[in-house]
């Protein structure tokens, strides 16, 4: 009998990981999106969208589907959903694995500083400065104290509202970015600062490598612990790790 599977997506992993199990008569896989890209790109297993309704609606949703097993894919930065499903699979007793890959590491003669916080990028940003907000724009809230700075904000989807400060913008475009495309952004914006999530990963690293040719400045934000269940760092991995 082939084993359930909830895969919580969101990273290029998860997407690796659905096209690895998809065809595979071992395994029934549900992929679940948060439904906050408003076009997700597609994966090659069925999928859902949307909250479970908290720990609660989780543990119901993995009772009613009879779900075996959980894989954590999201991206390292969504630690309420993280967090919420290693306390129901903790309740419930059944497997979990999350896929995260490591953070980026910094080379000689970068100029990168790690904050736990994004509203602290203001204290190390000088006044008058372009920055280039990587973030996403569910984080523009933590940047009303760089008012005297322009800003600059790069999301997947259309905006659907006003840029929430006078002085800034979004800047809509899906990754992959090459570094060639990064560096002439950059600098056709006359980019003073970068500011990311310490994300990892291939698929986002060129706007770091264009920082880095460029020899500007970084804001990366820490990530947060994450709860203690078994961790790969690839899809591969997992992948491996289930066939066991
Ligand atoms: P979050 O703060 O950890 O999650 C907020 C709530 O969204 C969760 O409590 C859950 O709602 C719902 N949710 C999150 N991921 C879900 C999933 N895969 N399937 C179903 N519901 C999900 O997450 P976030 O930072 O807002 O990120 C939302 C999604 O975007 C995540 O799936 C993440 O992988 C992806 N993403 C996040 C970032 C980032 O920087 N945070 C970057 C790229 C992609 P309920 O409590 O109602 O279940």
């Amino acid at each position: 009998m082939s084993r359930k599977i909830l895969l919580l997506a969101g990273s290029s992993e998860a997407r690796e990981i659905a096209t690895l199990l998809a065809d595979n008569p071992d395994y029934e896989v549900t992929a679940s999106f948060a439904g906050v890209t408003r076009m997700p790109a597609k994966l090659a297993v069925q999928t859902r969208s949307g909250g479970f309704g908290g720990v609660t609606g989780l543990v119901e949703y993995l009772r009613q589907t009879g779900t075996d097993v959980l894989i954590d894919a999201t991206h390292p930065f969504a630690v309420n959903m993280t967090g919420n499903a290693a306390l129901a699979t903790n309740e419930l007793g059944i497997a979990h694995m999350i896929v995260q890959r490591p953070g980026w590491q910094p080379q000689t003669g970068d100029s990168w500083h790690f904050v736990d916080q994004l509203d602290h990028a203001a204290d190390l940003i000088p006044k008058g400065a372009t920055v280039f907000l990587g973030t996403g724009r569910q984080t523009l809230g933590s940047f009303a104290n760089l008012a005297d700075r322009r800003l600059i904000c790069r999301q997947i989807d259309p905006p659907d509202g006003p840029f929430p400060y006078p002085n800034g913008r979004f800047q809509v475009g899906r990754p992959p970015f090459s570094i060639e495309d990064e560096i002439a952004f950059f600098k056709a914006e006359g980019i003073d600062w970068l500011v990311v999530k310490n994300s990892g990963g291939d698929a986002s690293r060129s706007k770091l490598d264009a920082a880095r040719a460029l020899g500007l400045p970084v804001i990366l934000q820490r990530r947060q612990a994450v709860p203690d269940v078994p961790l790969v760092v690839s899809a591969k991995a997992c992948v491996d790790w289930l066939a066991l």
